[in-house]
């Protein structure tokens, strides 16, 4: 996701002082029923910046009432935007594309100061979630098409029918992508849908459905409810009206979403945690898997589900490429969100900061060394600043190894053969993404097909296609987006099975 921005640093300042002044100014509100709306209770929360603590606004506390009210428009608005052709919802999701695009600059800025992740990330994320409704647009007339499974004596063929009001739950790393590559599959496919955004990053999941509204979406197909996870989240896993929830976030969250969801029987689908390996073996191109390495788990703060965030380097190399390796860390820019040169900026909220922290002195206890990247001299004092990290000579069973740190934090881990990387590589509760690096051809399969995890990437970086499969396995997730596969989530599929008058139809009175 990086793209070289167009604007400077100067630049940025302005937009952001410009874009994001609107939302200190006023509460930001729910967007229900195509209207904005205050919390029922009245009650707000506090939303501040990353870089320098900043206050940004306060945000409407959502409750059972407000999770109530906005289901309920998502209910009233479902017959009418199912019945909707596929070709006229393709026709609304380009233009919510278009627009994406227009204001990508003001979501780009927006997104920097709201999650502390830098411009050349977010410049791209916000292009991307204009192409993730491109991707889903183009292929909503043909969502409710099926398979034609004939027998001698029926025509079976199926179909598929929106599921219903879906809730979609978001987290704060990357939230304006991952919002939209969860509801732009669900209005698609006809569904209508309740947005839950983080409470720590909720500005741009304004501006999409600011966006939506903009282009045609008719009122209802798309609402906001801001607010607290146990509170507006817990509401909008347990309402009746909510046929199915998709989930982003951590795994701990995803049991807890499973468990309130139980008594309406909601489909559920979860992108969690991840812990992911990748194994440099010592044939590889050492240069393209320095810099593949480095890039996985030093982009986006860290703070990316599929960071490659433990190296498993075979013992013949693991020196000179821990060399190497310290010595790119030290020269990764860290610096302001808005600055087109910085990679890392400042992380979600002090308590996150803080957790990342703490592994520092975990690693040190537990025995590993710690290798540290350059600070940002002119970092705020009240921002999260942190600086890159990397945890040399540990070994699997540390909790360094184990635990999903979600920071600029790398744990290098040495192993002697194929076998052993295998065994060190799914030795682990989490099973989202692997990489490996090899230049040899019946090794690259092997490992590939060995790794318990729900997408390999062999000698390359975590490269997406939008028709594969994205998802994990084990504690990494339930599920599987992208392509048809979203489709399958949120829509049920029906079979129609036609006699051709054929078959023999038992009478039972023999009597
Ligand atoms: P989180 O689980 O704390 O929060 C995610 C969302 O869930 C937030 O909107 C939060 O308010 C809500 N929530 C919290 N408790 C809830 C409850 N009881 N009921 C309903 N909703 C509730 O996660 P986070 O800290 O915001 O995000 C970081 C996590 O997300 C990491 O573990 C990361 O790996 C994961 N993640 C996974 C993927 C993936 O594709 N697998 C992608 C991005 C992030």
């Amino acid at each position: 996701m990086v793209e070289t921005t167009r604007h400077t640093f100067e630049e940025n300042q302005a937009a952001a002082a410009k874009y994001l002044a609107r939302f200190a100014d006023r509460t930001l509100p729910h967007l229900i029923d195509g209207e904005p709306a205050a919390a029922a209770s009245g009650e707000t929360f506090e939303n501040r910046s990353p870089i320098d603590g900043a206050f940004l606004g306060a945000v409407s506390a959502g409750g059972a009432a407000d999770v109530d009210a906005a289901a309920t428009a998502a209910a009233a608005a479902f017959e009418g935007w199912a019945a909707t052709p596929g070709g006229e919802r393709k026709r609304i999701l380009h233009a919510v594309a278009d627009l994406i695009t227009e204001r990508a600059h003001e979501i780009a800025v927006t997104e920097c100061t709201d999650t502390g992740q830098t411009m050349q990330f977010m410049s791209a994320a916000a292009i991307r979630g204009a192409a993730n409704f491109r991707f889903f647009a183009d292929r909503a007339p043909a969502a409710a098409d099926g398979l034609s499974l004939p027998t001698a004596d029926h025509v079976n063929y199926t179909t598929r029918h929106p599921i219903g009001p879906v809730g979609v739950i978001t987290p704060w790393n990357t939230p304006f992508m991952l919002s939209t590559w969860k509801i732009a599959p669900a209005l698609a496919a006809g569904c209508t849908v309740v947005h839950k955004p983080a409470e720590w990053s909720p500005l741009t999941a304004h501006v999409l459905a600011e966006i939506a509204l903009e282009a045609g979406l008719p009122p209802g197909v798309l609402n906001v409810v801001h607010g607290l996870g146990d509170s507006a989240g817990k509401s909008l896993t347990e309402h009746p009206a909510i046929k199915a929830i998709a989930f982003v976030g951590e795994s701990a969250t995803g049991s807890l979403i499973q468990a309130q969801g139980a008594p309406t029987l909601k489909r559920v689908h979860f992108e969690l945690g991840g812990k992911n390996p990748v194994i440099v073996f010592d044939d590889a191109d050492l240069d393209r898997a320095l810099n593949a390495v480095t890039f996985m788990i030093y982009s986006l703060n860290g703070e990316r589900c599929t960071s490659s965030s433990r190296v498993l380097i075979q013992n013949s190399i693991y020196q000179q490429f821990t060399e190497r390796l310290a010595e790119k860390v030290s020269r990764i820019p860290v610096g302001h969100p808005l600055d087109p040169a910085a990679v890392v900026g400042p992380l979600i909220h002090p308590r996150h900061r803080d957790k990342v922290c703490s592994y520092t002195e975990l690693a040190r206890a537990e025995g590993a060394t710690v290798v540290d990247g350059t600070p940002y001299p002119d970092a705020p004092v009240d921002g999260n600043w942190v600086v890159p990290q990397l945890f040399l000579n540990a070994d699997n069973s540390m909790r360094i190894a184990q635990e999903e740190i979600f920071g600029p934090v790398l744990t290098a881990i040495p192993f002697a053969d194929e076998a052993d990387a295998v065994e060190l590589a799914n030795d682990i509760q989490y099973g989202l993404a692997g990489y490996l690096w090899t230049s040899d051809v019946g090794r690259a399969h092997r490992v590939a097909r060995a790794l318990q995890a729900g997408m390999v990437w062999v000698n390359s970086q975590n490269v997406r296609h939008l028709p594969t499969p994205f998802g994990g396995t084990k504690a990494s997730g339930i599920g599987r987006d992208g392509g048809d596969w979203s489709f399958d989530f949120y829509m049920e599929t029906k079979n129609i099975a036609i006699a051709l008058d054929t078959h023999a139809v038992p009478d039972l009175a023999t009597g």
